[in-house]
């Protein structure tokens, strides 16, 4: 039977990584061993930075273990989602050999990754459905992936900048076709603001299934970087020999088990709420806007809007302090933009704004009439 990590680099699979001062089962009094201070610097109060961190703080796994329902050794711990797609890039892929597959538009980090190391980049764009949105074809990419040696497919569910999610039924079928050939990442970073189940639910059945997951969106805490990979237990052991050391700061540990306590988890539920139904009025409300062509159907925190005039709308909601995400050089998305979701109030402006600019726009060919 042919186990998840053989489809790790084979110059990495005996690969122990660094052996840092905490990853020796010692048991001692006095502490010196690691080349640290003996006392706390005067900034730190609680002495709580002076020494180097467990690499994975046990409290911290664990709560991400409950918080996406899986067992604590399936959960590697890392700096914001963004370290677990350059770890699993550079632990699958070969330079020069093993390709990472990904379905543009889509978020900038896989093709990063894979520049950054070396691997082929193979594209398979995904296709824009009248209903559904901007969705992968499952088929297109299964047969690309088997014929140009993919090691790694990303998948974004809910998609960056896209918005739609992935039917698990999908991702079920492409990663059975690749057993044994490569990996299928679903990034999760959208996944509290969907409706469906997680793949995480998914994991047992399948051993070349890895999801990623982060506090970044809907946690609100994007600047304590903490994202996680999760996947076959033998898989999270080889990716954290390649990590840094020490990857995870005291402070941020810290910020996100408080982030992720009863009370903060309430409020991150409710906001995640708001933030679905204002989704669903903006949507609309944009949708009738004249000089709005298409407004994608979302399951995230942000619509994908085009416009007859998108660098007009741009500049309209600068010129109002508004800053939205320009997606022209995006793949197939020359007219487009992607707004994240605010409060209602910020909505609510943004709204005002382009509708102010639409007015504007059907005034002038009058406008110039009269001239
Ligand atoms: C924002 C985003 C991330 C980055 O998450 P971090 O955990 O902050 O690194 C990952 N994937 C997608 C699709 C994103 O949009």
């Amino acid at each position: 039977m042919s186990r998840v990590t053989d489809l790790l680099r084979e110059d990495l699979r005996d690969f122990a990584g660094y052996s840092s001062a905490r990853s020796e089962a010692l048991d001692g009094e006095i502490w010196l061993n690691a080349n640290e201070s003996a006392w706390p610097n005067a900034a730190d109060g609680d002495g709580s930075c002076r020494r180097y961190p467990d690499p994975q703080p046990a409290a911290l796994r664990d709560a991400l273990a409950e918080l996406y329902s899986v067992p604590p050794e399936r959960v590697l711990v890392g700096r914001g989602s963004d370290e677990a797609i350059d770890l699993l890039v550079r632990a699958a892929c070969a330079p020069g050999r093993d390709a990472v597959l990904v379905t543009p538009p889509v978020f900038g980090m896989y093709a990063v990754s894979a520049r950054l190391q070396g691997a082929p980049l193979v594209e398979v764009p995904l296709r824009d459905d009248p209903q559904a949105g901007l969705v992968p074809d499952i088929a297109a990419i299964g047969e690309a992936a088997v014929a140009r040696g993919a090691k790694l497919v990303f998948l974004c569910s809910p998609s960056n900048p896209g918005g739609a999610a992935i039917a698990l039924a999908e991702i079920d079928a492409l990663t059975r076709l690749l057993d044994g050939r490569a990996l299928v990442v679903v990034d999760e970073a959208y996944g509290e603001f969907a409706d469906g189940p997680s793949a995480t639910t998914m994991l047992d059945a399948l051993p070349n299934l890895v999801v990623l997951r982060t506090l970044s969106k809907a946690h609100a805490l994007a600047a304590a970087r903490i994202g996680v990979a999760l996947g076959d237990p033998a898989l999270i052991a080889a990716l954290r020999r390649c990590q840094a050391p020490y990857p995870v700061p005291t402070p941020c540990a810290a910020m996100a088990l408080a982030g992720l306590g009863a009370e903060a988890r309430g409020q991150t539920c409710a906001r995640v709420g708001v933030v679905r139904s204002e989704r669903a009025q903006l949507a609309v409300a944009l949708q009738a806007l004249p000089g709005v062509r298409r407004v994608y159907p979302s399951d995230a925190n942000f619509l994908l809007v085009r416009f007859d005039d998108p660098g007009a709308a741009f500049d309209a909601l600068l010129a109002a302090g508004i800053v939205v995400r320009d997606q022209r050089s995006g793949f197939g998305l020359g007219d487009a933009l992607r707004i994240s979701i605010g409060t209602p109030e910020q909505n609510a402006r943004v709204l005002e704004v382009l509708s102010a600019q639409a007015e504007r726009l059907a005034d002038a060919p009058r406008a110039r009439g009269a001239a």
